[in-house]
Formats: structure tokens, C-alpha cells, sequence
């Protein structure tokens, strides 16, 4: 039987309807218009349109946005000095520093410079942090994760006691949802590309979270029947039956990894939409937190 799909565009969808009820809700309040403010180094195409797609999203559930565009050559103070302005701007709630930042840029210094309480990326190092450590939460999850965990809950998935196998370490996606996975109990293998036997990890896994950027490369033998299957992969593979030459594919091989997971999350329409969403619902919560001190 074809695995239950997760659909992340319909939840994504809820989500942004949720955020643009509360918004309107605020406005009819008199209370403050969530603000979000994008901070884009350089001309990296892939970039330019992530950001310009955040401000849409924003636009249509009522969320102010700021953009904010420097050139390649600006001086890494000059990039602080604007986050630190943001940080005292009333009107932005959320702040987000698009990445990759290029070349020569000190990432963990320009993130630390972000305000914790506008942090609405959950990338400051205090807020991955206290992500780590037990007892403490961040004030922001990042949002890919953030969008992980509501599509495991709505796909059923018991994470207590589970193995829950993720491909991909990296900063955004792989460190952060294991680190999320631990706190609900799950138990947590991290690969990564010196994993020496990959698909014997993921047969054990009751959860699968794909985050390697290779395209296709979970195969069906490699699954447990049944196991929960997230795929965040975005990778670009040659279609000369499309007009633009090529088509969107996850990491994981979905035609016939489908027939054998319980449920299994689409590309694109699955994890994509939901990180947008997050963000959204992350620029909220910031403006609620914001009110709260003024109180
Ligand atoms: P990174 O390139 O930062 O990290 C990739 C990770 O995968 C690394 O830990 C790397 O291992 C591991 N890896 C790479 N190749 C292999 C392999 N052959 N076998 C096992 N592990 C491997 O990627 P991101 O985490 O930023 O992104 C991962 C994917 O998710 C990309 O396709 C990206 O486009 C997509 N993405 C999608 C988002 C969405 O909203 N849907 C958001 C963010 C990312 P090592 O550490 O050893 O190098």
C-alpha cells in the first residue's frame, strides 16, 4: 500500500491562514503589525529569490517587511552596525540574515549580533544552545526543523522511544532537527558523508529525516516498511521534457521509497512550503514577546 502523503503545502497553507487571522486580529486591536526585516549580502541568485519569496509570503498574511540589500563589498561592520539598528527599530519584530552569507564574512559574529527576542530564524548562537541543552528552551527553533516537527505530528508519528535516523549535519537542518528529535525522546543517529554504512543506519530508523542534498540517493531497500519518511532535499536534476531543462527531486528516491514507508513527505510541496511558514509564525510570536516587555 502507497504511504500516507504529508502534505506540507495544505498544513503550510493552515498555518499562514492561522497567522494572517492573528494579524488581523492585532490590526483590529490596535496592537503592533508583526515586522520583518531581511538582511541579503551579495548576489546570489538562489538568495535573491528565498528572500523575495519571504516578503510575499509576508505580504499576503499581513506581516510588514523590510528588505535590506548590500552589496558584496560592504564591510562586515557596516552589515553589523545595520542589525544592530534593526535591533532598536520598534517596527521590526523579526530579523533575518539570509545565508549562505559570501565569502569572508564571520557568520557567528554577524548572527550573534541579532537581537535573541528578533532572532525569528533561531540561528543566534544562544538560542541553538539552549536548543542543545536539557531544561532549557530556545525563543526561536529554526524554522526548518520547527516546520519538521509539525509534519511528523500531523503525519501521527510516535517520536518517544523511536530511532530516528537524520542525514545531514549542517547548522540549519540536520544539527538542529536532532537536537529537536532528542527533546522528544527520540533516539537519534546523525549521518553525515564519513558515515560508513548509511543505508544499514537507516533500516533501523523508525524516522527519516533526508537533508544531504543528494539527489534521490534513499532507496527503497534502505527503508523499514512502515517508517516515517522526511525528505528536505532540494536538488535540481536535467528534464529535457520541461521547459526550463530540469525538475525538482528530494534526497530520497520517492517513486519507490513510497511504496514502502507508512508516510512520506513530497518534492517539492513538502518541507519547502512549511519553512516559510514557520518563519511567518516565528515573526508573530516575536512581535507577541515584544509587546510583552512594553507591558
Ligand atoms: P549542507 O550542504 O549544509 O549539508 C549537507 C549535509 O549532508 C552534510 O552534513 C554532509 O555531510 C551530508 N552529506 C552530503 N553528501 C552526503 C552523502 N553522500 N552521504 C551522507 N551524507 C552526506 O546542506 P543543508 O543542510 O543546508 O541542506 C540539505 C538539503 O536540504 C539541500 O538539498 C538543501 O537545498 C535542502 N534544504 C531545504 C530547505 C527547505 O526549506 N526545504 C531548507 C534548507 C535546506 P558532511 O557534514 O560530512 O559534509
Amino acid at each position: 500500500m502507497p504511504a500516507k502523503i504529508i502534505d506540507g503545502k495544505l498544513i503550510a497553507e493552515r498555518i499562514r491562514e492561522d497567522v494572517r487571522l492573528a494579524v488581523g486580529k492585532r490590526a483590529a486591536k490596535g496592537l503592533m503589525i508583526p515586522g520583518l526585516a531581511t538582511v541579503l549580502v551579495g548576489e546570489n541568485p538562489a538568495s535573491k529569490l528565498y528572500v523575495s519569496s519571504k516578503h510575499k509570503s509576508c505580504d499576503e498574511v499581513g506581516i510588514r517587511s523590510f528588505s535590506h540589500t548590500l552589496p558584496t563589498d560592504t564591510p562586515e561592520n557596516e552589515v553589523i552596525s545595520l542589525i544592530r539598528g534593526l535591533n532598536q527599530d520598534p517596527a521590526v519584530h523579526g530579523i533575518l540574515v539570509q545565508l549562505p552569507l559570501p565569502a569572508g564574512f564571520d557568520e557567528e559574529k554577524i548572527l550573534s549580533a541579532i537581537s535573541l527576542e528578533k532572532d525569528v530564524d533561531g540561528i543566534h548562537p544562544i538560542n541553538i544552545g539552549r536548543l542543545a541543552q536539557k531544561g532549557r528552551e530556545p525563543l526561536f527553533i529554526p524554522c526548518t526543523p520547527a516546520g519538521i516537527m509539525v509534519m511528523l505530528k500531523e503525519a501521527g508519528a510516535k517520536l518517544s522511544g523511536s530511532n530516528a535516523v537524520i542525514l545531514g549535519r549542517s547548522n540549519i537542518v540536520g544539527m538542529p532537527i536532532s537536537l529537536l528529535l532528542v527533546k522528544a525522546n527520540a533516539t537519534v543517529t546523525i549521518c553525515h558523508s564519513r558515515t560508513a554504512d548509511l543505508p544499514g543506519e537507516i533500516r533501523r530508523a523508525d524516522i527519516i529525516i533526508a537533508a544531504i542534498g543528494q539527489a534521490e540517493m534513499v532507496k527503497a531497500s534502505w527503508v523499514k516498511p512502515g517508517a516515517i519518511v522526511i525528505d528536505v532535499g532540494i536538488n535540481r536534476v536535467p528534464d529535457a521534457s520541461k521547459k526550463r531543462g530540469y525538475r525538482i527531486v528530494g534526497d530520497v528516491a520517492y517513486d519507490e521509497v513510497e511504496m514502502v514507508a507508512g508516510a512520506i513527505s513530497p518534492v517539492p510541496g513538502g518541507v519547502g512550503p512549511m519553512t516559510i511558514a514557520m518563519l511567518l509564525s516565528n515573526t508573530l510570536h516575536a512581535a507577541e514577546i515584544a509587546e510583552q516587555k512594553v507591558k
